[in-house]
């Protein structure tokens, strides 16, 4: 199964992912994706564990010759997840967790509609949204917070086209949901 999570920035996708596969059961059957991104690295963020950081040429390179499974643009930079990652993973028979926005759900979706199920992050307010977004990384200026606050409400119309939408107010009840909707399915 492919688990895909979506929702506005600071919503919690990645803090959840990051929980979910650390229960023993999930970490055993399902394979860490990291995406490939051209933005620079917040502080705390980790090569290889948060992101795989590469310049926009790198980016196009990889596009180009057909390594990138599903791609989007994104305050002006560039997000993709590579194709090997996820045909190994299936080939495995292992499940993978990715984060993406709706564009890169709706390719996901319709590459692989039988293995793919889609969550939708809603927030509790934007007001503790745009906290967690100044909260996360002191180098966020406030203009960045701006841009992505502005984004939110169109973000929050897509949560209709997914299979689940989960509230993250209480992140362990939060975790708790996700990992049943997962361990339902797998
Ligand atoms: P996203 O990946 O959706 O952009 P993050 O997972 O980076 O969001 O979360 C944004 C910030 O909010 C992080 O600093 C994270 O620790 C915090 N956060 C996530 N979920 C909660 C929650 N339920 N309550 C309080 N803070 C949270
Ligand atoms: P951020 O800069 O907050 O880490 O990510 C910005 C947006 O890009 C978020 O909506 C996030 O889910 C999305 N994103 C991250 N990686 C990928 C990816 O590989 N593909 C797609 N389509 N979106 C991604």
């Amino acid at each position: 199964m492919i688990f895909i999570l979506s929702g506005p920035s600071g919503s919690g996708k990645t803090t959840l992912r990051d929980r979910v596969l650390k229960d023993g059961l999930i970490k055993k059957k399902f394979v860490k994706s990291v995406s490939l991104c051209t933005r620079p690295r917040r502080t705390g963020e980790k090569e290889g564990r948060d992101y795989f950081f590469v310049t926009g040429e790198k980016f196009t390179d990889l596009k180009r010759s057909g390594k990138i499974l599903e791609w989007t643009k994104y305050l002006g930079y560039y997000y993709g997840t590579k194709k090997a990652l996820v045909e190994a993973a299936l080939k495995k028979g292992k499940n993978i967790l990715l984060c993406l926005d709706f564009r890169g759900a709706k390719r996901v979706r319709k590459l692989y509609p039988k293995e793919t199920l889609t969550i939708f992050v809603i927030p509790p307010s934007l007001q503790e949204l745009r906290k967690r977004i100044q909260g996360r990384s002191f180098k966020t200026k406030n203009e960045e917070v701006k841009r992505r606050v502005r984004l939110v409400e169109a973000e929050l119309r897509q949560a209709a086209y997914y299979d689940y939408s989960l509230r993250n107010i209480n992140l362990k009840q939060a975790v708790k949901r996700l990992k049943g909707i997962i361990l339902q399915r797998i």
